[in-house]
């Protein structure tokens, strides 16, 4: 983690939060206002930490750093340090060929280790020239720290470190946006150790991410020879929130692999990165969901009929499969609400969401009217896809089951909508629009109670979907839908108020009913009449009850065996060849369709029974002879009871 600071007291402050989670820290010497106060702070971390590790850079300007003193001035201030207690000193390149060699030498006594560093800012190339320049000293450990201007220039990278780790300790990456691959990669390729950013804000190099990103989400500490790679390509990537939610899935459901940001510059320099690194898989979007067809040797139906990919799996031989989830993130969450058959949709937009939703419903057999900015774009997509368009001016007259946002009006701005109050002419409002979480179109909706789709549940239903493409894993839906919520830092708002009145209302009324018959069956009086027919409440549903009170969140969802079956990436059996000699695609057999309920299943607690209570489940089977227990009452039973992680409980 590299450490920086105005003072060297602040330096020693963040060091000492520092070595809480790590002990490899990079004090940034430059970067403070008096570089040569940094060796006593230093000393003072290593009389209470002898334990950390750490290295000691004072970057000259000239360089890319922020010290603008002298080479003499910059090594005095870096032997100190060594003095003070810093393991590895680094000094560049630069520097090194400014001294003479007994200087050098004379430095080279006072310290450990020596790292020789050379950093680009502006491109990758020349390494090997670079590293002859640098071999010329007789260092400890080779930096060789580059510039991405694509995402090839990760591979180079690769290439790079993989030809020199063998016979020299070597620490490579790229920086800048693109180099975020390397950042990652680059240990399992030869580099001995990476960097992270304390905070971010805190990044001492274009596109450093942060130490806790690198550990946390990218799990960098496990990455080896045999991770697999996946990541999302597109231009601009930054914004994505695929990295957070595809690496929560793989840790929860402990698949070996990291999924990374792929900031593409065109579909070459794409294809080189998935060919080179190898990239097991690749969630595509803007601007390539329709690029990327004429690339795939093969692909599902729905790519085929809507000429559009989201999704690439990279077979053992090299082939690329496609498929579109982006259909299933929008009919998946409808049909949680409404049996899309004969339902009336309008579509707002005539983009490639639109074009998506537009399949997705039709082919559940909706009648789907479409409003688009560009009438001429509506009334093409309208003939070819058999839909109906209308103009704005014709909602004063009509009403819909379902009205789908599919522009991009609302994103990065909760004030505006593409509809106006009066014109929300739907019983549910689906806005695909996921940042911020609540738009103001959904808002109104809710206003107006009516049914409000976040296009949260889109991002994390097509993504769901891709997890159980690769992995042929059950996706952890709620881990993944949780993991946006943390990152958009926003809290989940249920699709109406009135199902979120209904949620509480059940959750408390099963509650009763459980501690009621559990009360029963301990021997105590006659279980009041239901609300509903009778549950056959065993002793084990009431303690599961127990997890439930009201207002909780929903229980799981149902159990991964009744989750879509999966299609294993490698298995290019699923592929249905193409008749010889004819000229269509062939087609992939398009995975069975999922039956389970993605919905939160409040009523269906699935948390185990708490080992606390094995003498209660006794009882329960097995009466008192003796006077009953008094009837608990349901907040004292939670109360007594409070919820367990079961060992399936994953987190
Ligand atoms: P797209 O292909 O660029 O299409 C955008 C559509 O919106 C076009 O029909 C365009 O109309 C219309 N539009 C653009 N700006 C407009 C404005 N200011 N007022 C009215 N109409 C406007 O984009 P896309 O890929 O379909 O994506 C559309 C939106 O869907 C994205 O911005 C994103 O928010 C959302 N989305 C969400 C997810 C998810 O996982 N939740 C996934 C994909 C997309 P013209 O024909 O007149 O240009």
């Amino acid at each position: 983690m590299a450490i920086t600071g105005e003072d060297a007291g602040e330096m020693l402050e963040k060091a000492e939060a520092a070595v809480r989670e790590v002990q490899f820290l990079e004090f940034r010497i430059d970067y403070l206002k008096k570089p040569e106060t940094a060796s006593f702070k230093i000393k003072q971390l290593y009389e209470m930490r002898p334990d950390v590790i750490t290295i000691a850079t004072c970057r000259r300007v000239q360089a890319g750093g922020r010290f603008k003193g002298t080479v003499a001035a910059q090594m005095e201030i870096l032997s100190k340090a060594a003095a003070a207690g810093c393991q590895i000193v680094d000094l560049e390149l630069e520097s090194a060929e400014a001294i003479k060699a007994a200087e050098l030498d004379k430095f080279r006594s006072k310290i450990t280790a020596l790292l020789i560093s050379h950093h680009d800012f502006k491109a990758t190339k020349k390494l090997e020239e670079t590293f002859e320049r640098m071999k010329q000293y007789n260092a400890d450990f080779y930096k060789l720290v580059t510039t991405a201007t694509n995402l090839r220039d990760n591979v180079t990278m690769i290439k790079f470190l993989q030809s020199t780790s063998d016979h020299h300790f070597m620490v490579g990456l790229c920086m800048g946006e693109q180099g975020i691959v390397s950042r990652v990669l680059a240990v399992r390729a030869g580099s001995v150790f990476t960097f992270g950013a304390a905070t971010r804000g805190e990044e001492t190099g274009p596109g450093q991410v942060t130490m806790r990103e690198l550990r946390d989400v990218y799990r960098i500490e496990t990455v080896d020879a045999v991770t697999r790679v996946y990541g999302v390509a597109g231009d601009p990537i930054s914004h994505s929130l695929s990295p957070f939610t595809m690496n929560t899935g793989f840790r929860r459901e402990n698949v070996h692999a990291a999924f990374l940001p792929l900031p593409s510059r065109g579909m070459d320099d794409l294809l080189t990165c998935v060919r080179e690194i190898p990239i097991h898989g690749m969630s595509v979007t803007m601007p390539y969901k329709q690029e990327i067809v004429g690339h795939l040797d093969n692909s599902d139906v729905v790519t085929q009929q809507t000429g559009a990919c989201n999704t690439v799996v990279r077979g053992q031989d090299g082939k690329l499969y496609g498929f579109n989830t982006d259909v299933a993130g929008i009919v998946t969450p409808l049909e949680e609400h409404i049996a899309l058959q004969g339902a009336t949709v309008l579509v707002l937009g005539a983009g490639g969401a639109a074009r998506a939703a537009i399949f997705g419903v039709k082919q559940k057999g909706a009648e789907v009217f479409i409003l688009n900015r560009t009438p001429q774009t509506a009334q093409a997509l309208a003939r070819k896809m058999g839909a109906k368009t209308i103009k704005r001016s014709d909602l004063a007259k009509m009403e819909f089951d379902v009205i789908i946002n599919a522009t991009p009006v609302g994103m990065g701005n909760p004030k505006v909508s593409p509809l106006e109050e009066k014109e929300l002419k739907g019983k549910i409002i689906f806005d695909l629009v996921y940042n911020p979480y609540e738009t103001k179109l959904l808002k109104m909706a809710r206003a107006q109670n009516l049914i409000a789709i976040s296009g949260v549940e889109m991002f994390v239903h097509q993504g769901a979907r891709q997890f159980e493409i690769w992995t042929g894993k059950p996706a952890p839906v709620d881990e993944m839908r949780l993991e946006v919520f943390r990152q958009l830092g926003e809290k989940p708002i249920p699709p109406t108020p009135a199902a979120a009145q209904r949620a509480a209302a059940a959750a408390e009324r099963e509650l009763r009913e459980a501690a009621a018959m559990l009360a029963f069956e301990q021997g105590g009086e006659e279980p009041p009449p239901p609300s509903r027919p009778a549950p056959k409440i065993t002793a084990k549903a009431a303690k599961a009850a127990r997890i439930i009170p009201a207002g909780a969140p929903p229980a799981k969802p149902a159990t991964p065996a009744k989750a879509l079956a999966p299609v294993k990436p490698a298995e290019p059996t699923k592929v249905v060849a193409p008749v010889k000699g004819s000229t269509a695609k062939p087609a992939v057999k398009a995975p069975p369709k999922s039956t389970a309920p993605l919905k939160p299943a409040a009523k269906k607690p699935t948390k185990s029974i708490p080992s606390k209570s094995a003498s209660a489940k006794k009882s329960a089977t097995k009466p008192p002879a003796k006077a009953a227990p008094a009837k608990p009452k349901a907040k004292d039973f939670v109360k007594k009871h409070p919820p367990v992680k079961s060992k399936k409980t994953r987190r």
